[in-house]
């Protein structure tokens, strides 16, 4: 199943330019951008895991994580392969990465079949999770749309590295996210991730402005991002948006390319939230422990 994408323009020479994130990709013919899941065939931009779920699962929101959105409740959650970003410390890398060696898999779902397992399970939402909802957006618009029209709710697990375009495409359907803030230094994101820290700042502050819950995880690496100057950048910065946010600090364990990492000490969780505090911030929660 693919199909084409909404969020792209034409260029010359059968090119295309992706509009669905920050990286805004230029694509010739025959191509993936980024992500490895949006491919120009003659001149055309197709999302080639529309309907192709790597995952699905029933899960406590609260593992999303999203403690403040209808606590106790389950979330249907779902995700592709792929993301724009490279992170060398995710912890979905099997699914996030694979795209981008060409390993694209899943079970083909439609959106009609997606919703009603999440009514038939008894979800009150829809996440899209498990890797970046960004890149599939066409997917996760035509199952919020439905989900919405079957009264249940729609959740964003994202990185934040979300284009002007694809936010304004996509916010009307959307209630509750959960953003990464990984880094306060754009060095970190630049080296680590492979996008920037502006953006991602910016998108925090147009979902909280646009009326959607917001949520914010940092997951905490020993020796990359784990000092008290980090802690209380990212805490301050979240205070200025809205003291009221949640930051969730998360134990971070050894994956994909950061092998030669420690576990995140519970000392080191406990240190971000005591500055968390400080800060002013009054939902502060460590997870992952
Ligand atoms: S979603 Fe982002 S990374 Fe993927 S092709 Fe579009 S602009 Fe590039």
């Amino acid at each position: 199943m693919q199909k084409e994408c909404v969020l792209y323009e034409k260029k010359k020479l059968k090119k295309v330019r992706c509009l669905a994130c920050a990286h805004k990709c230029v694509i010739n013919e025959g191509k993936t951008g980024i992500c490895g899941v949006r491919k120009n065939e003659n001149g055309k931009l197709m999302l080639i895991v529309y309907g192709k779920v790597s995952s699905i699962n029933v899960d406590p929101i609260e593992k999303k994580p999203l403690y403040h959105f209808l606590p106790g409740s389950y979330a249907l959650s779902i995700g592709t392969v792929g993301c724009n970003f490279k992170c060398d410390f995710c912890q979905n890398f099997d699914i996030s990465q694979s795209s981008k060696s060409g390993k694209i898999f899943g079970e083909e779902i439609s959106p009609e079949e997606i919703v009603i397992s999440a009514v038939k399970y008894n979800c009150k939402s829809i996440a899209y999770t498990y890797n970046e909802p960004a890149i599939f957006i066409e997917f996760v618009k035509d199952c919020a749309k439905l989900a919405k029209e079957n009264g249940l709710k729609n959740i964003l697990v994202t990185n934040g590295y979300f284009s002007r375009e694809s936010f304004g495409y996509i916010k009307e359907y959307i209630d509750a996210v959960n953003i990464d803030l990984k880094s306060f230094k754009e060095s970190f994101y630049n080296k680590y991730c492979g996008g920037n820290l502006k953006n991602v700042l910016e998108i925090i502050k147009k979902f909280y402005k646009s009326g959607i819950h917001v949520e914010i995880t940092t997951l905490v690496i020993p020796g990359l991002n784990d000092s008290d100057t980090e802690f209380r950048n990212i805490a301050k910065f979240i205070a200025s948006v809205d003291k009221k946010i949640p930051w969730h600090i998360s134990r971070f364990f050894p994956k994909y390319r950061m092998l030669n990492k420690k576990i995140t000490s519970k000392e080191s969780l406990e240190k971000a939230y005591e500055i968390g505090i400080k800060q002013g911030l009054k939902n502060v929660h460590i997870g992952n422990v």
